[in-house]
């Protein structure tokens, strides 16, 4: 289990991070899918780290969060990004009925806000992230939970 922290200053220093995080993941085999839990309070910054992922990526337009749709889709480069905000499941049974295990598929990256929402059912992630207040500005921690995730965080600065 490898671990990495970062502060991060602003807004716009937590989707540069999003940006250079997706870079790598995109380098790597990812033909079994990736996965990543965000855990963090309300307003940490899960959906706007997920933004500069998912933009970082090439995606051009809005990033909205998924908490009415459950899961928000993006098709790029051929990798398929799954955001997912679990905060209104009301039963993990219910990812069942969407399909679940459709999502971690080959290319697949499915980013995971409230997760333990959809335990038991969910993959188990490849790399956790914790993103906490730091008064105005926010501490992350990567957490590494298989052999790709430490392949990641060994390529981060
Ligand atoms: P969550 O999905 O965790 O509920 P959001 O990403 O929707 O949180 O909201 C995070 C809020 O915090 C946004 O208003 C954003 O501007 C702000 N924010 C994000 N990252 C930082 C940061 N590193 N420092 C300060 N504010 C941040
Ligand atoms: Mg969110």
């Amino acid at each position: 289990q490898t671990t990495y922290y970062q502060h991060l200053k602003d807004e716009q220093a937590t989707c540069l991070f999003g940006e250079k995080l997706i870079k790598l993941i995109n380098q790597i085999d990812i033909s079994h899918g990736f996965v990543v839990y965000l855990n963090g309070d309300l307003g940490a910054g899960k959906t706007t780290l997920s933004r500069g992922m998912i933009q970082g990526l090439g995606h051009q337009g809005n990033v909205k969060s998924p908490t009415y749709t459950l899961v928000e889709e993006y098709h790029i480069a051929n990798k398929h990004i799954y955001h997912f905000d679990l905060y209104r499941l009301n039963d993990p049974e219910e990812l069942e009925f969407m399909g679940i295990r459709d999502y971690f598929t080959t290319n697949s990256i499915c980013l995971i806000e409230w997760a333990e929402k959809g335990e038991g059912i969910l993959n188990s992630p490849d790399l956790f992230i914790n993103i906490s207040y730091d008064n105005t500005a926010r501490n992350i921690e990567l957490v590494s939970n298989s052999l790709l995730g430490t392949e990641i965080i060994n390529q981060l600065p």
